[in-house]
């Protein structure tokens, strides 16, 4: 019998015998691997045997994670990375040659934008479009796009991308699709289901969920068929072609650039990812009832949300995603001072990250995408007033509690 999600990440690491029955797979911190069988090593660096030859590529504490990661997201590898971007960054390294073309969601995590204008200037084309509706994407699709990107859940907006059709007209057209899980984590979608051939998490914000480590990911479902894809060099075109993807993240993503997660790293956030089902259900919870409340507060203009009905993709989102996530932005009334109003807060907290435990809050125009400009904010439909939310699993009283005592006195 398949076995439940929560389940599955729990008892993930007692598929190996582990020394002294330990129930966790151990933090091994070792840089080098000594081979009593010199010829056993050279097997291993030819790919011919499983096994460690150096930690920067990779460690067994790590591959526990990943393994536990390939399962969350129903794939058939992943490689882990040191942070979020180093996962987007290595992968785009790995993969993209001078002269490609890839089609991208617009509304983008703000870091992941800037690391798109840089691969603007190193010879590749990224194409920005609303994915939201998938008659943009098939419009950008050129002979030489190589990829199409997106995010589910877009922050701080709340747009959810046409993933199921994005996801068939990649099929259709045998171009690879990436989507970017981080918002609604492998708990809520698995982009698998809408086709996806790679899914990226940042491991930092709800899989590791205590906001004490930084990782990320790329998981290869193993629905893309490589051998379609023109940029495979020919040392990694080994007997499984499915494989072959993955390979090369390894290889020109991982060893050549170093962004290596460690070994502890790896490890709190495999203990991070036992509970993620039930932090994000609470979370989840949380958000949705603050979400109602927000909305009918009459400080309040607007309120981003999957799980209102105003949200222009509130049925979309019911029916990919088992719940509508823990992210929500805001907008005050006119003559509302947004930083006088996050002042207010004593229990959230002004901090520019999400998918914590604890509720975060940040004035976005100000901070994260204030590098970004006026009119890439004005394109991703950011005003200067804009609140992010992300919702954590304090308890529903104390968290309304502070929203409303922070409203009466603004
Ligand atoms: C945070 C985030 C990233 C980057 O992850 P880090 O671990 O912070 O590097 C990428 N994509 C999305 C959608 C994110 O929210």
């Amino acid at each position: 019998m398949k076995r439940g999600f929560t389940t599955t990440i729990l008892h993930s690491d007692l598929e190996q015998p582990i020394e002294h029955y330990a129930v966790h797979k151990p933090m091994h911190l070792a840089v080098a691997y000594g081979y009593p069988d010199a010829r056993e090593l050279a097997r291993v660096f030819k790919g011919e045997a499983a096994g460690f030859v150096y930690g920067r590529q990779g460690n067994p504490t790590t591959a526990a994670l990943e393994a536990k990661v390939t399962k969350m997201e129903d794939g058939i590898a992943t490689a882990c990375f040191s942070t979020g971007m180093a996962a987007i960054a290595a992968m785009f390294v790995a993969l993209l040659r001078s002269g490609d073309h890839v089609v991208s969601s617009s509304f983008l995590f703000g870091n992941t934008n800037s690391l798109f204008g840089t691969f603007n200037t190193l010879g590749c084309e990224i194409s920005l479009v609303d994915a939201t509706d998938v008659a943009n994407v098939k419009n950008a699709l050129r002979p030489d796009t190589r990829l199409v990107f997106v995010e589910t859940i877009a922050n701080p907006r709340t747009q959810i991308a046409d993933l199921a059709r994005i996801g068939e007209l990649c099929a259709e057209r045998g171009v690879l699709y990436v989507v970017d899980n981080t918002m609604t984590s492998p708990y809520l979608f698995q982009p698998k289901k809408t086709h996806a051939g790679l899914v990226v998490n940042s491991l930092t914000k709800y899989i590791g969920g205590h906001g004490n480590a930084l990782g990320g990911a790329v998981t290869d479902t193993g629905l893309y068929d490589w051998t379609r894809f023109p940029n495979i060099y020919d040392s990694y075109k080994t007997a499984n072609a499915t494989l072959w993807g993955i390979l090369q993240i390894r290889k020109k993503g991982l060893r050549d650039v170093g962004s290596t997660l460690a070994a502890e790293v790896a490890h709190r956030l495999a203990v991070g990812a036992e509970t993620l089902a039930l932090r994000m259900e609470r979370a989840s919870d949380n958000a949705l009832r603050l979400a109602r409340f927000l909305a009918g507060h009459p400080k309040v203009t607007r309120v981003y949300y999957p799980g209102l009905p105003d949200h222009p993709q509130h049925r979309l989102a019911g029916e990919l995603f088992k719940t509508y996530g823990a992210l929500m932005s805001m907008e005050l009334a006119d003559g509302i001072d947004c930083f006088d109003f996050l002042n207010r807060l004593k229990l959230v907290i002004s901090s520019s990250h999400l998918g914590d435990n604890r509720t975060l809050a940040i004035p976005i125009a100000h901070t994260i995408y204030w590098e970004m400009g006026a009119e890439r904010r004005a394109e991703m439909g950011i005003a200067d007033s804009l609140i992010r939310l992300s919702i954590g699993i304090e308890d529903f009283d104390d968290l309304v509690g502070d929203f409303r005592q922070a409203l009466e006195h603004a």
